[in-house]
């Protein structure tokens, strides 16, 4: 089988990594990949990953690449192109493609369109509300107490999000969006929703339009800095499985919030398949949602599928095919942590084509697998290319285990710059 990877990420680097290790797996391409997946060869002939110079927003050009190259299945690994319609765009050419096609994409492009598919089909959530209208808006912080979270309803680079302790804060939020424009037409429409405390956590769901198969829990680190501390970021490092839900309360979980999501999509005409990846609170109420994404997590995907035990192209085209119910879902029983390390200043400004050095004495580590995030080839060296630059990955017979030979390898690389939190996975261990 020739496969398409698309996107540029350390998602990408360990979707293609896994796919690679299918005997389906024929030829492969990653559009626009990085230097990590250039490096891999495919299980079945040795051959290597192609990286192909074309953006992954650029929908025409994947689409004629496709075409020229008689690619049997394509997997989109970021949430823009699923947003811009590439799904609905290679199926009405008759090729095969993996994620959610442009109705089901709007569970991430729209919170609004999220938060009013989870009232109306029961699924837990906060207690929240949409507006279009300034003084609707602030007229319900206030019954809030101002104790709120004020979302702007479209894509806005993660940072559509302000957090809001009082109603002044609140009602400043809700002029900065709609008002001031801060995220521009995302803002046009908002959520709000009441705070909610408690421990966050990612669940993951692969689905085929009616089976959707939970997998086990993980926890990403969105923080910049040790102790949840400093700017948002993309995501700093994750670790699975994580102590916070038992295997029955994840099933509980699951069961809360996929019956009636799947049932909800078939009645309002979505055909969902791909992965869903619900933002989780774990509330003293029990679980809430707090959003919808509608693609694989980063950094979630590596510790998930340095977990996964399923050839990874059997499952994708389950899913596709609607076939997910005859195959179960294996894990190792071992833990996965990964440690990004990212460039000096992220996710500020940062400066990029710093040479990564001693990467092969990293990966030579037992356990290890060192994803590639923002990184090129410049000559013979491997040098920076982005905010975040490596996802760091170990699996251990424990998360103790995984963590310590993740931290092992994260001392061996160097690059001008490089920093990384030091606490991924500690509240898992800590026990808070
Ligand atoms: P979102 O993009 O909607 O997941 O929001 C980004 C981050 O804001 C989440 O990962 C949470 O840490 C925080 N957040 C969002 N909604 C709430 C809420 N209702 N209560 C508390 N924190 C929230």
């Amino acid at each position: 089988m020739k496969i398409l990877v698309i996107g540029s990420g350390g998602r990408e680097h360990a979707l293609v990594w896994k796919l690679a290790q299918s005997p389906h797996a024929a030829q492969m391409w990653c559009a626009p990949g990085n230097a990590g997946s250039a490096q891999e060869r495919l299980a079945k002939n040795g051959a290597a990953v192609e990286c192909v110079n074309i953006s992954a927003e650029d929908l025409p050009k994947l689409l004629a690449f496709a075409q020229k190259k008689r690619v049997d299945f394509t997997i989109v690994g970021p949430d823009n192109p699923l947003a811009l319609g590439i799904v609905d765009l290679f199926q009405k050419y008759g090729l095969k493609i993996w994620g959610v096609n442009q109705k089901a994409a709007q569970f991430e492009s729209s919170k609004v369109f999220s938060q009013k598919f989870m009232g109306k089909y029961g699924i837990p959530t906060a207690a929240a509300g949409t507006f279009s209208d300034v003084i609707a808006a602030k007229k319900f912080t206030a019954t809030l107490g101002g104790r709120c979270v004020v979302k702007a309803d479209g894509l806005a680079l993660g940072k559509g999000v302000l957090i809001c302790t009082n109603q002044a804060e609140a009602e400043r939020a809700v002029d900065e969006i709609m008002v001031g424009k801060a995220f521009g037409a995302a803002g046009a429409r908002i959520v709000i929703q009441e705070f909610l405390e408690g421990i966050e956590v990612s669940l993951h769901a692969l689905c085929d339009g009616t089976t959707a198969k939970i997998f086990p829990t993980s926890q990403d680190h969105k923080r910049a800095l040790d102790g949840d501390l400093g700017l948002n970021t993309g995501g700093m490092g994750t670790y699975s499985p994580t102590p916070f839900l038992t295997e029955t309360e994840l099933a509980e979980t699951g069961r809360k919030i996929l019956e009636p999501f799947m049932r909800g999509c078939v009645a309002e005409g979505i055909d969902y398949r791909g992965l869903l990846y619900p933002g989780v609170m774990l509330t003293k109420n029990g679980p809430k949602i707090l959003e919808f994404n509608a693609r694989f997590g980063d950094p979630e995907t590596q510790v998930y599928l340095t977990r996964l035990e399923n050839d990874l192209v059997e499952l994708l085209d389950a899913s596709v095919s609607g076939t997910l119910d005859k195959i179960e879902l294996k894990w190792k029983p071992a833990a996965s942590v990964c440690v990004v390390m990212a460039s000096g200043g992220y996710p500020g400004n940062y400066e990029k084509g710093k040479t990564i050095r001693d990467l092969d004495n990293a990966a030579k580590l037992p356990g290890v697998k060192v994803f590639h995030a923002g990184t090129a080839k410049s000559g013979n060296e491997i040098v920076t290319n982005g905010g975040r630059v490596l996802g760091v990955t170990a699996l251990g017979k424990d998360l103790k285990a995984a963590q310590a030979a993740a931290y092992a390898a994260v001392e061996k690389i160097h690059f001008d710059g490089a920093h990384f939190r030091r606490d991924i996975a500690a509240k898992a261990l800590n026990g808070h």
